[in-house]
C-alpha cells in the first residue's frame, strides 16, 4: 500500500492510498481520483518527504529525543563495565588477547592505524562513539 500527497487543480491537498505506483497512474489516467473538497479530477501527486519511521507515522521531536536516550543508556552501560585504559587501548587489547592481561573489557582511544594494526592481529576492538555521547549533559 502507498501512500500519496495529493493536490487538485484548486491547491487542496489529500492523501490517496493506492495499491502501487500504476494503481496510481490508471485511476489519475482514468480520473477516477477526485478532490475531496472540490470533487476536481486534475489531480497530481506531490512529491513525497522522507520519512524516517517505518511504521509510516511521521517521527516526532518526542520519538527522536528518546532514540538519543536510549543510545545514551547504552553509551552509560558500557562505559560502566568497561575498564577505562585511556591511551594505553591498543597495548591492552593486545596483551588481553595473548593472554598477557586479565580478560576484561576495556575501553579508551585509538589511533586508526593502531586500530588497523588490531583488526589484522585477530583483535576484536569495535569503534565507538563514547566521547560524541557523553558530551550530552548527565541528567
Ligand atoms: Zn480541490
Amino acid at each position: 500500500m502507498k501512500v500519496y500527497n495529493l493536490i487538485c487543480e484548486h491547491d487542496h491537498r489529500f492523501e490517496g492510498w493506492f495499491s502501487s505506483e500504476d494503481d496510481f497512474k490508471a485511476q489519475s489516467d482514468a480520473m477516477l481520483i477526485a478532490c475531496p473538497v472540490c470533487e476536481n479530477h486534475s489531480v497530481r501527486k506531490l512529491p513525497s518527504a522522507p520519512r524516517l519511521n517505518l511504521s509510516g507515522a511521521q517521527a516526532s521531536k518526542s520519538d527522536v529525543e528518546q532514540a538519543q536516550k536510549q543510545l545514551l543508556d547504552i553509551v552509560r552501560k558500557i562505559v560502566a563495565n568497561t575498564e577505562d585504559v585511556g591511551e594505553r587501548f591498543a597495548e591492552e587489547a593486545r596483551r588481553i588477547h595473548y593472554n598477557e592481561a586479565p580478560e576484561r573489557a576495556i575501553r579508551g582511544v585509538a589511533s586508526v592505524k593502531e586500530f588497523e594494526a588490531l583488526s589484522d592481529e585477530g583483535i576484536d576492538v569495535l569503534p565507538f562513539p563514547v566521547s560524541d555521547a557523553l558530551k550530552s549533559p548527565l541528567q
